[in-house]
């Protein structure tokens, strides 16, 4: 069975098409530039040289139909026909409180993600245009619809109600949610099949740091509190976004600089994180290089960086009552073997002890922690892609 997997962006398309028989990807690629001036489709695929294609594509619906064709295509296709397509997983950002799993699409489900599109208004209309696009360019395939905050659903009220009139809870769905659930999910169950355990009695605290980054206590497999929240503004320092902030900031900002609310939200959502600490770069490879070089300002962005994550790492081990697991994964967490050693040093308190030697690793699957550390930490490259297209069969089968 092939599953293509889909994950709409205001501009940009991610796509991979699996073969669920033994999860490996047939091919994968990334459309651009969606609906702007030099629109373009990398394609890749084992076997042949990236490709890439320019062409204007006004919308979604054109970007679709351009990866449909390429992926029959007789040179770099990786299928014969479009019947091969067995099914379509879609990645959700926002499912709100009305879903707690992935779901198969019906009229009723989209009318239900349009629902969420308050909570989300830069993320879930452009995830909607692809379930609507890929239904009228393929109406037999049968797709299913995976939700970033679905895995949080577990959290118990206390984390996630904020201390506003609970009244704004109940009008407004003003409450916690957490994101990133599919990779915080993934790198949980991965757990489960490195260690052969159970995961009842486990208290694991998972770290997805990439650009987004956001950090997860799980107990008993499930999770029970997340940093980010109704938004994923909240928690860690990102890289253009400032995470937990003093709140009143907010409406001082916007008197003394006499900024719009798109003003403030851009200065939050884009200018800040460890692109406004450093003024380098959201990138933390070029921080690291600044930092190298004695900038001071990026060596201040990564101080703040790690000690925010560890200071987490600390709250979520209290909320447990203790951690006996700890994963890194995304971008940063996967490839930065100094971020993951600036994060861990000072927590052998807790248990938490990492080989220097092992943690000299990108990218790969591996234990890092030491012989005998209380805390086994993992590094495991994360891959929401094939969960969706997991959650997809169980769900069209
Ligand atoms: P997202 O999906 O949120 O865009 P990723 O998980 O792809 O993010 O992570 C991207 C980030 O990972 C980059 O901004 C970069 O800072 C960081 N990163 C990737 N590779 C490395 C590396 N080798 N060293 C340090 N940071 C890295």
């Amino acid at each position: 069975m092939n599953v293509l997997v889909i994950n709409c962006g205001s501009s940009s398309l991610k796509y991979q098409l699996i073969n669920m028989n033994d999860e490996s990807v047939l091919a994968k690629g990334l459309v651009e530039r969606i609906g702007i001036e030099g629109s373009v489709l990398k394609h890749e695929r084992e076997g042949i040289d990236k490709v890439k294609f320019e062409q204007p594509l006004k919308d979604h619906k054109d970007a679709i139909n351009l990866v449909l064709k390429t992926l029959v295509d007789p040179t770099c296709g990786a299928v014969k026909s479009l019947e091969e397509i067995d099914a379509i997983g879609h990645r959700v950002v926002h499912g709100g409180e009305k879903f707690a799993g992935s779901v198969k699409i019906t009229d009723e489900v989209v009318n239900a993600m349009k629902d969420c599109i308050d909570l989300a208004p830069l993320h879930n209309p452009p995830n909607i245009i692809g379930i609507e696009a890929c239904k009228e360019l393929l109406p037999n395939v049968p797709m299913v619809g995976v939700f970033d905050t679905a895995f949080h659903q577990t959290m118990p009220e206390v984390s996630y109600i904020y201390p506003l009139p609970y009244e704004l809870y109940k009008e407004l769905g003003i409450r916690r949610y957490g994101f990133h659930g599919t990779s915080h999910k993934y790198v949980t169950e991965r757990v489960a099949a490195i260690t052969g355990k159970d995961l009842q009695g486990t208290k694991i605290i998972t770290c997805h740091l990439g650009n987004g980054a956001s950090l997860s206590a799980i107990k008993d497999g499930i999770s029970i509190d997340t940093s980010m929240g109704m938004t994923p503004l909240e928690g860690l320092v990102m890289g253009t976004r400032c995470g937990d902030i003093d709140p009143a900031i907010v409406t001082f900002l916007m008197n003394k600089k006499n900024l719009s609310v798109e003003d403030i939200d851009n200065l939050m959502n884009k200018k800040s994180g460890v692109l406004g600490i450093s003024g380098v770069s959201s990138d933390f490879r070029d921080i690291e290089g600044a930092a190298e070089e004695g900038n001071h300002r990026a060596q201040l962005a990564l101080d703040k960086f790690a000690y925010t994550v560890k200071k987490y790492i600390g709250s979520y081990a209290a909320a447990m009552g203790g951690v006996d697991t700890l994963v890194f994964t995304a971008g940063l967490g996967e490839n930065s073997g100094s971020s993951r050693e600036q994060i861990c040093e000072g927590l052998e308190f807790l248990g938490i002890e990492i080989d220097k030697e092992k943690n000299n690793t990108r990218g790969k699957e591996v234990e890092i922690s030491k012989e005998g550390s209380k805390v086994r930490v993992f590094v495991i490259p994360t891959n929401e892609e094939v969960m969706i297209a997991r959650d997809t069969v169980t769900l069209t089968k």
